[in-house]
């Protein structure tokens, strides 16, 4: 009997597929007759190591084949990459990741990282696509052409590290149809859709990354509630703890020991890892003795090196479910994903943290290159299923700085992606021609204190009295979680756009300790923010009554005008000096300011009605009085924006 052969049929659409592009193992999968399924490589293998390996003739190998290189060739041997991506130069992070040698920053580009392979400078993209072009390729050789492409990613990923990612797929030639969150596939794969209803955790702890999502699927609609992770958690660290141990069950110093041969002890950490998954100990030949020599390790004691570790990927647990505002006995299911959850001591801490046991028939190695394919099936338009609703969630508020340094968030924390948010502003200085537009992530009050993503500054504006431009800002966050940023003043029409530049050097660390410094500071902050206020409210007044002063300065009383100015100087005084806790006292000042000029307003009001009044009817009036009060109210503050450029 003759083997079939499938036949191609040459009007058929090119099929979308989906890439896991991971730290450790890469996957590409796509939907064939209705199911996922992952793409193999002539030896059977689905998962393609993610190492890449440059000879010195400018050869690439990607893969189990480059792997074979890390023990000699180090340098040239770019394993775990993924954890460059969207990393700064002046990252502390990146020294410790491996022993590459890095090439200076170029100076148009102080931020990118550039390995130095052979003299040659490398990105962590250059990296990626190498990785990508392999897996484009095992693919072109099953389906002939390929349509569009869905990559996932941490749901922790950053703009930069998603741009970064982007720029891969683009380098490689993949029509990059969208970036999709690592759990959020591995949800797809599950079909969890179809139980129109509940809530689920994914637990997904890989080679080099950890990340913890907590999904509600509403009518057959997902919703990322809440995600948490952690980039520096995963398999790696396991096996970095036990390469320790391994030298010291050997008698070698780790200090002491070469490059090479930390890549050994690593190596044999991760088999030793990989075997006592299913065997309770394991006996090694000492790699580093002179005689032959052997010694055992057990599951116990592995179990006791990564307790810690499982102890970080708790703490993340238990925050996504606060941020969540669900308790784990509200779960309806727990989703694994990620080689290491085939740990036994992984699947035992998770039953216990969650209360249930987890699923994990969908093999956790492919589950999220699958839901991949399925996603990407569903953009390419070839799937007969009804569409299924992804959002994902920002994990950390942004918005723009406003006066006196005072942060106006446009879009809060974990807000539902895609989406978009305006807001309005105006002016505080009169005939003032530029709006600066500070843009900033984070939670604390203060511009200062957050994370600066972009400056842009909008031009041309007509000069006009404070309080009367208006500047709409409209924030958009696409589906792969990328900021675009707009503004536009109404009346002249002007506008500028700006998308967030790829900002370097957010971690999930850094979005933790993020978190934590906007709890510990929240009262001072808050005062803070109420002083910021208080000192716009008293620039406004302060500049209004120096305005109406010299305006209508016939209908100053005696010795009105005297009373008006010590309080007028008093108020400046106190607002320039004012510190955090003299809120209340710059607020009594400001009251007495505008005691103060009181009778001054009324007699102007008077003068300005009576000059309204000359030869029009009542209704008139009465409009043009309920439109100046409507204009004031639009003066006031917190709303009143930006400084003058
Ligand atoms: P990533 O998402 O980071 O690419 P993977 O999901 O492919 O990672 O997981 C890779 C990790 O899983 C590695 O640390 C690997 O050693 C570990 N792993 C794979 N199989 C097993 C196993 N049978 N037992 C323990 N760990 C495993
Ligand atoms: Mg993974």
């Amino acid at each position: 009997m003759t083997d079939l052969l499938e036949i191609f049929d040459p009007k058929a659409p090119p099929r979308a597929i989906g890439i896991d592009l991971g730290t450790t193992n890469s996957i590409v999968a796509y939907v064939k007759n209705e199911k996922p399924c992952a793409v193999v490589d002539c030896d059977g293998q689905a998962l393609l190591p993610s190492v890449v390996f440059y000879g010195h003739q400018g050869n690439v190998v990607v893969g189990r084949n480059a792997a074979l290189h890390a023990a000699e060739s180090p340098r040239e041997t770019i394993v775990s990459v993924k954890r460059f991506m969207g990393r700064g130069a002046g990252d502390p992070e990146t020294k410790r990741l491996g022993p590459y040698a890095f090439a200076k920053p170029k100076p148009g580009d102080p931020n990118t990282i550039f390995f130095d392979v052979h003299g040659k400078s490398i990105t962590p993209v250059e990296v990626s696509a190498d990785i990508l072009r392999t897996l484009k390729r095992l693919a072109e050789d099953e389906l002939r052409s390929i349509g569009g492409a869905v990559i996932t990613v941490p749901a922790y990923f950053d703009d930069a590290q998603r741009q970064a990612t982007k720029d891969a797929g683009r380098l490689a030639g993949l029509d990059v149809l969208r970036l999709l969150n690592e759990p959020t596939a591995a949800a797809l794969a599950y079909g969890l859709e179809k139980k129109q209803n509940g809530k689920f955790a994914v637990f997904d702890l890989g080679g080099g990354t950890f990340d913890v999502t907590i999904l509600v699927l509403d009518d057959g609609v997902f919703q990322v509630r809440s995600t948490g992770g952690d980039s520096a958690l995963g398999g790696d660290d396991m096996d970095r703890a036990l390469a320790h141990e391994i030298f010291q069950l050997s008698g070698h110093d780790s200090d002491a020991a070469s490059p090479s041969e930390v890549r050994v002890a690593l190596d044999l950490a991760r088999r030793v890892k990989h075997a006592l998954t299913t065997a309770t100990e394991v006996e090694l030949e000492n790699p580093f003795a002179k005689q032959p020599s052997s010694f055992v390790v057990t599951r116990a004691r592995f179990n006791a090196l990564i307790e810690p570790l499982l102890a970080r990927a708790g703490t993340v647990c238990r925050c996504a479910l606060k941020d969540a505002e669900l308790g784990a006995a509200e779960l309806d299911g727990v989703i694994l994903v990620g080689g290491a959850t085939r740990v036994p001591a992984v699947r035992a801490y998770v039953s216990k943290l969650f209360g249930k046991e987890p699923l994990s028939d969908i093999d956790p190695d492919q589950v999220v290159a699958l839901g991949a394919a399925v996603h990407a099936n569903l953009l390419a338009g070839q799937s007969t299923n009804d569409e299924v609703l992804l959002l994902d969630v920002i994990p950390l508020s942004v918005g723009i700085e406003v006066g006196c340094g005072v942060v106006d968030r446009i879009l809060p924390r974990n807000t539902t992606i895609p989406t978009a948010a305006r807001a309005t502003y105006t002016t505080q200085q009169d005939n003032q021609t530029g709006f600066e537009i500070h843009v900033v992530q984070g939670e604390r009050e203060l511009a200062a204190d957050c994370r600066s993503l972009a400056h842009f500054t909008l031009r041309g504006i007509p000069p006009m009295p404070a309080g009367i431009a208006r500047l709409e800002v409209t924030f958009r966050i696409d589906a792969d979680g990328l900021l675009g940023v707009h503004a536009r003043e109404q009346s002249s029409g002007k506008e500028q756009a700006v998308s967030v530049k790829p900002s370097y050097g957010l971690d999930e660390q850094t979005i933790e300790q993020m978190l934590l410094d906007a709890i510990d500071h929240g009262e001072e902050d808050l005062m803070l923010r109420r002083l910021a206020e208080a000192r716009i409210e008293a620039h406004r007044i302060v500049t209004s009554t120096r305005k109406s002063l010299a305006s209508d300065a016939d209908l100053l009383a005696a010795g009105e005008k005297e009373r008006i100015e010590s309080a007028l100087v008093t108020l400046e005084k106190v607002a320039a000096e004012a510190q955090a806790n003299d809120v209340r006292r710059l607020q009594l000042h400001i009251e007495d300011l505008d005691a103060a000029t009181k009778d001054f307003a009324g007699r102007r009001m008077n003068r300005s009605i009576a000059r309204a009044i000359e030869g029009k009817k009542l209704d008139a009036i009465e409009g043009a009085v309920k439109n100046s009060k409507g204009i004031e109210a639009a003066h006031a503050p917190p709303t009143n924006a930006t400084k003058e450029s």
